[in-house]
């Protein structure tokens, strides 16, 4: 099975890709995570996706489409993989066409008067799992491995509200894309918690084209 995730930040892309992932057994590939490790270890490509993150603009497509293109020619993505953040505008989209055929685009649709809250109060951990500063009680570490958490430099008012109006203006038309091909299963997201979000979106897999 070859998936994309769709969404708007905040939508909680990575926290359902990481479970469809252990699930269906297939890989995780999250663009914004290879920019992280990039920028943690001082890479060139680190160096020039930091100023577009910080900006809450998309890292030019010159840089990302190789590595992806690149990612995508790994033996372990023979069996299928879930594309977490990318493409993430129209001529991603075609780029990737080119290259392999995708089964799914799976749109997490969310409220966006709710993102602001749900980005600002975010806390992530190294090892994949991410809370909300309202349901942490204070806790400055995580309960699945006891690592420190900690703020991604993004998630900050500027920061959110242009990548929001990035993703309506470059992402959105997305959805009506994939829609055109049937591919696409949107599941709503409303105030579902992750696991509710989770059993939906495995009902919506699961009856995909039957
Ligand atoms: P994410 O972790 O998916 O929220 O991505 C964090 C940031 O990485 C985005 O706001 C973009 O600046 C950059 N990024 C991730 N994926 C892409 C992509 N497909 N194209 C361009 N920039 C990207």
């Amino acid at each position: 099975m070859k998936i994309i995730i769709l969404g708007a930040p905040g939508a909680g892309k990575g926290t359902q890709a990481t479970k469809i992932s252990e699930k269906y057994g297939i890989v995780h590939i999250s663009t914004g995570d290879i920019f992280r490790a990039n920028i943690k270890g001082g890479t060139e490509i680190g160096k020039l996706a930091k100023s577009y993150i910080d900006a809450g603009k998309l890292v030019p497509d010159s840089v990302t489409c190789d590595i992806v293109k690149d990612r995508l020619t790994k033996d372990d993505v023979k069996d299928g993989y879930l594309l977490d953040g990318f493409p993430r505008s129209l001529f991603q989209a075609e780029e990737l066409s080119k290259f392999d055929d995708i089964d799914i685009c799976l749109n997490l649709e969310v409220d966006t008067s709710l993102i602001m809250d749900r980005i600002c109060g975010r806390r992530m951990c190294a090892c994949g799992e991410s809370y909300h500063v309202s349901t942490l009680g204070g806790k400055t570490t995580c309960a699945k491995c006891g690592n420190e958490l900690y703020v991604r430099d993004d998630d900050n008012p500027a920061t959110v509200k242009s990548r929001l109006d990035t993703y309506n203006v470059m992402t959105a038309p997305l959805i009506a894309y994939y829609a055109a091909q049937n591919k696409l299963v949107t599941v709503v997201c409303g105030t579902k918690t992750p696991d509710e979000v989770f059993a939906a979106v495995c009902d919506a897999l699961d009856s995909f084209g039957k």
